[in-house]
């Protein structure tokens, strides 16, 4: 008897190849198994969608190869995890394909089953098999008040849940103790934890290592990032698939790990832009978590239901629902934030998800005071205003540490000649290139075409060719020597670092710089928002951002949501110990103290803040109150890339939905040429999400055949991102 397998394979983005290829097998494959096909002439892996017993029709039967072999020892990816990736490829207008084996490690392509089971082997040695016993709490803090109320509301909420604790109110704690209890409730309950960038806070990987390592084994806790090995990526995977890791801590790529016992997902900085992905499918993490949340309790409710409808009711699983009352088993969501995105908020008012607040920081310690620093009174020129040198050099001789806080790398972002007007400018790209004083180096941030600084200019011959703004090697090389007189209490002299994308490049050196300022070392960290962003520095009373103005008028609407954001992440590095808090401070240079968003910032007030910003949406028919969808093209000239993007727009005439959507003209991006490509976007906009959908998946076979219009001469690529988060 043959079965007729339709199998998902990696196919390009764009490559028209329908969602599943059909194939010949002996046995019936259950859905979800791994699988190798041959494909043209290569052999690749795939996932089994379907495995009927008839032959489609039409399928020419001699013609179709058979499968060329199993995984074995691997179970199937189960039925919730092939609905999240179908929907994730449907949602943001991608192949099938393509959403499956990214989502897959790439290690898995290449080993044979010999391998595998080598590998399974090893891990099942490695073995975690020990659950976490009922019981209390162990080890932990006592909660506070405002946690235990989050941690009992969490378990009763039917919906998912913002967390909205203030910076050091203790969400992490929340986190554990919500994770404790749900492996507790039951005996294969997995956790899965995103976090913006993983490698940034080793304090969070440490602490949950700390605190579940000695009640569920030591492979209990595995990571899942892009920064891994292919093998230590493979080796997390299995873990997580087999159910042996209880614990997935991981970034955006995470969520569409295999977890076949998944009772919890946490979203850590739930607000964070790096949730989005910027390449291939497009996906949003966050969003994806609250769909996947969604989609394993209704199958959990299924199961129960089915349970207590069969014709000898039986008892619920062993250890279901233990300590939860009467409460049917959920996978529930927790994004956290002390400063939500307004997509989430939105939905909390709405009460589509349940808001729960922490307003309150461990300890009681106030949260610090914003002094803001009028630009405009301060001598002509000044980097950094001379009240603030004073409050840092006071603080440094208190034996306290702060932060400053700037969003550009390098020296400068460009250098000039005065006499000719010649700039850095990327041969490559329309953008100047940074100028690295420490290495001699004008480097590209967009393409990365580096040269050595020439020493004269290369127009006019003038030697005097000088940078123009300044960046973290400068501000860093100021404050040593504005600071060159301070003295610790020790009677050393104060010590300034930096902390950046460059300073960090090497392996291991951010663990370094990040001990430097656990142990006081440093007594003044200069750095881009990689300093402001989740640290547990236990003595900074003083934080400044000294040039953020860009934010308040960029043209991009998010930028003041992303602004407030940061100036409160940073903030909330200051006081973290109680006993300091009442003396911390965020200071903010700014040429426009009378902007309303300091006002909402001075009262560390991001409920008023986020209506005002909803109110302004709301009126612009901006997400979250509209959806937007962005139409990219790339290509060797701007025209062509305007022409197949205006094309597209004139072939989507009369489409479904096409009365309900506004085309916007192609624009090029701000950025237009990047490594020689010219980009350009069409902006899409709908008040409903479902005619958004609905338009997009009738378009974009119009945009795959448009590739071959005379229009499209040139075009490099097009992709489409839904829910775009920069315009
Ligand atoms: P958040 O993530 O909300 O900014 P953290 O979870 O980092 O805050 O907590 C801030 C600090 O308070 C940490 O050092 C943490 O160990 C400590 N902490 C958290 N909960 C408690 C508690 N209940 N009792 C004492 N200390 C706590
Ligand atoms: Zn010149
Ligand atoms: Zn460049």
């Amino acid at each position: 008897m043959a079965f007729w397998p339709s199998v998902v394979v990696a196919t390009p983005a764009h490559s028209g190849v329908g969602a599943c290829l059909t194939y010949r097998s002996e046995l019936s494959l259950a859905p979800g198994t791994l699988v190798r096909v041959p494909l043209g002439a290569r052999e690749v892996l795939g996932v089994v969608w379907d495995c009927p017993a008839t032959p489609p029709e039409g399928l020419s039967e001699a013609k179709t190869k058979p499968v060329a072999g199993v995984l074995d020892g691997l179970p199937p990816l189960n039925d919730r995890w092939r609905q999240l990736v179908q929907f994730a490829a449907r949602y943001y207008q991608r192949s099938l394909g393509e959403v499956a084996l990214a989502a897959l490690p790439p290690q898995l392509r290449d080993l044979s089953n010999v391998q595998l089971a080598r590998r399974l082997k090893r891990r099942t040695k490695a073995g975690v098999d020990r659950p976490v016993p009922a019981g209390d709490v162990v080890d932990g803090h006592n909660l506070s008040d405002e946690q235990r109320r989050a941690l009992d509301a969490l378990a009763d909420a039917k919906a998912p849940v913002l967390l909205f604790g203030a910076t050091g109110s203790g969400k992490t704690e929340v986190y554990l103790q919500a994770t404790q209890r749900a492996l507790q409730a039951h005996t294969d309950a997995q956790v899965l934890v995103m976090v913006p960038e993983i490698n940034l806070t080793p304090q969070l990987e440490a602490r949950f290592r700390e605190r579940f390592e000695p009640l569920c084994g030591a492979g209990a806790v595995v990571c899942l990032h892009s920064g891994m090995t292919p093998a230590q990526r493979l080796s997390s995977w299995l873990a997580a698939h087999t159910g042996q890791a209880r614990i997935v801590l991981g970034t955006r790529m995470a969520v569409l790990a295999s977890l076949p016992g998944l009772r919890l997902i946490v979203v850590d900085e739930e607000h964070d832009p790096s949730y989005k992905s910027q390449e291939g499918a497009r996906y949003s993490a966050r969003d994806l978590a609250v769909y996947r949340g969604k989609v394993e309790t209704e199958a959990l409710v299924q199961e129960v239901e089915l349970l207590r409808a069969g014709p000898h009711p039986s008892p619920l699983p062993e250890g279901e629902g233990r300590g939860e009352g009467v409460n049917a088993p959920r996978c529930q969501v927790v994004l956290g934030s002390a400063t939500p995105s307004l997509e989430s908020w939105h939905a909390a008012d709405q009460g589509r998800y349940v808001r729960l607040a922490m307003p309150a920081r461990i300890g009681g310690g106030a949260l610090p005071r914003l002094r803001l620093v009028d630009m405009n009174h301060q001598p002509k020129g000044a980097v950094l205003a001379p009240p603030l040198i004073a409050a840092m050099a006071e603080r440094i001789a208190r034996g306290e540490q702060c932060l400053v806080l700037l969003n550009r790398r390098g020296y400068a972002p460009v250098l000039a000649c005065h006499d000719c007007g010649w700039k850095s400018s990327c041969p490559h790209c329309s953008a100047y290139r940074v100028f690295h004083k420490l290495d001699r180096t004008l480097r590209c941030h967009h393409c990365g075409f580096t040269e050595r600084v020439p020493r004269a200019c290369p127009d006019c011959g003038n030697l005097d060719i000088a940078p123009v703004g300044r960046g973290t090697e400068q501000v860093e090389e100021q404050l040593a020597a504005l600071l060159a007189d301070v003295k610790r209490p020790d009677g050393a002299p104060a010590r300034v670092a930096r902390m950046d994308a460059d300073s960090t490049r090497l392996k291991g050196s951010l663990e370094v710089q990040l001990a430097t300022m656990h142990s006081g070392e440093v007594d003044v960290l200069v750095g881009t928002q990689m300093i402001a962003k989740g640290h547990d520095f236990r003595r900074i009373t003083l934080v400044a951002s000294i040039n953020a103005d860009s934010g308040l008028f960029a043209s991009d609407y998010r930028a003041p949501e992303r602004l407030f954001a940061l100036l409160m992440q940073a903030a909330g590095r200051a006081g973290r110990d109680a006993a300091q808090s009442a003396a911390s401070e965020m200071w903010v240079q700014t040429w426009y103290p009378q902007h309303p968003l300091f006002a909402s910032l001075k009262q560390h007030d991001f409920p008023a803040f986020a209506t005002t910003q909803l109110a302004e949406r709301l009126s612009a028919g901006m997400p979250p109150y509209g959806h937007q969808a962005l139409l990219r093209a790339d290509a060797r000239t701007q025209q062509a890339a305007q022409a197949y993007l205006n094309a597209a727009a004139q072939a989507a005439v009369g489409l479904p939905h096409f009365e309900d959507v506004t085309l916007y003209p192609a624009v090029p991006l701000t950025i237009q040429r990047v490594a020689n490509v010219e980009r350009a976007q069409l902006l899409v906009e709908a008040a409903s999400r479902g005619a958004l959908q609905r338009f997009l998946s009738a378009w974009q076979p119009v945009l795959l055949a448009g590739r071959s219009l005379p229009e499209a001469r040139g075009l490099v690529r097009f992709a489409v991102d839904v829910d775009p988060l920069a315009i």
